[in-house]
């Protein structure tokens, strides 16, 4: 459950001294965030790009955090950088996208991390690999650091899609149900690309129990040097947080606790029913399995797959369930009744 709801923001890059001052003392004056974030070294997909103002920005940032009383957060992608990071009593950093992709790279991290108390956010790798997420997660966990949270800012899109990277929600849900304590934050500015989106996708991560926002902002994003289609001045982002709305995670109404137990009974059997008949459904596949090999006959037999996908669509209510996720399911059971049907093939076939 989210106590201690967590906002980090600042610009994508640390692009100059002004830049950062200016930017963090609209901020600290408007939105007052728990963390002032902006990348001094940039992970750009190609060489040519900015790719961040380097240690001397770090100067900056130390400063920042001790003018405006503000922690100050930063991406690092080497045991360097850590290293520099100490230099400058910087305590917190979070690890991108692309480096959580490398075990090799992560534990050179971890391994410089002498500071138990030093925070770490971890951010998902850029394909939906819910284990490199983990590892990483259990790396920092398993040297002793306390303060080690999670940076969900979606995968990439294999198909086109009107955002830079999808949510895929069910990841970070599944994250948290491998690690109940774990705080999960969001960071829609990643997810969206584009400013438009970032209140719509900032308000579904808080209704997903989500327990904080990164979200990039810039003093004049127009002139921003990375991701500045993405960046919120410190002006919209206050008027976007506040009009988010926060919800509970629990109601102690009597009534409401009633009538959800109620519901999750039902739900409760049905779910159990949904197992029953598929495990029924799935002896009748062995058989027809059986029936096939002994008449040597092929598993697959497209019309009567194209029969079932259409028939049962055209069953079912559209206002009810919906066309594409019904497919989907009918997907997952056909390549499973195929799977089965291969392996009965496998050991007759011997
Ligand atoms: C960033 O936060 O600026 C960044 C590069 O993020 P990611 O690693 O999520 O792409
Ligand atoms: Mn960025």
């Amino acid at each position: 459950m989210c106590t201690d709801f967590t906002i980090i923001s600042g610009p994508c890059s640390v692009e100059s001294e002004e830049q950062v001052y200016n930017t963090a003392s609209e901020l600290n004056r408007l939105v007052k965030p728990d963390y002032f974030r902006a990348g001094i070294w940039k992970p750009r997909t190609r060489p040519g790009s900015f790719e961040g103002v380097g240690t001397k920005g770090l100067e900056w940032l130390q400063n920042i955090q001790k003018d405006y009383n503000l922690k100050v957060i930063t991406e690092v992608g080497s045991s360097e950088h850590v290293k520099e990071l100490q230099k400058y009593n910087i305590n917190a950093f979070w690890i991108g996208a692309r480096t959580v992709a490398n075990p090799f790279s992560v534990q050179e991290i971890v391994n410089v991390c002498e500071d138990k108390d030093i925070t770490v956010f971890v951010k998902n790798p850029i394909h939906p690999d819910i284990e490199l997420w983990t590892g990483a997660i259990e790396r920092f966990l398993h040297a002793g650091i306390k303060n080690v949270h999670a940076i969900h800012r979606g995968f990439y899109p294999y198909e086109k899609t009107h955002l830079r990277n999808i949510p895929r929600w069910e990841i970070p849900i599944e994250l948290a149900r491998r690690f109940p304590d774990l705080k999960i934050l969001c960071d829609p500015s990643h997810i969206a690309g584009k400013v438009d989106y970032i209140s719509e996708i900032s308000q579904k991560a808080i209704d997903l129990n989500m327990c904080g926002l990164m979200i990039e902002s810039h003093y004049k994003p127009t002139t921003a040097l990375s991701d500045k289609n993405q960046q919120l001045t410190p002006m919209e982002l206050k008027n976007m947080i506040e009009s988010l709305k926060f919800r509970a995670n629990v109601s102690g109404d009597n009534s409401y606790k009633n009538s959800l137990s109620d519901i999750r009974e039902k739900i409760d059997v049905i779910d159990y029913q949904l197992i029953d008949m598929l495990e029924h459904r799935f002896k009748l596949v062995d058989e027809i399995g059986n029936l096939k090999i002994s008449h040597n006959v092929t598993i697959l037999q497209l019309e009567r797959w194209k029969s079932i996908v259409e028939s049962r669509l055209n069953y079912a209510n559209p206002d009810n369930i919906s066309r594409d996720f019904l497919l989907k399911i009918l997907q997952m059971i056909h390549k499973e009744s195929i799977q089965r049907q291969n392996e009965i093939f496998g050991k007759k076939g011997e």
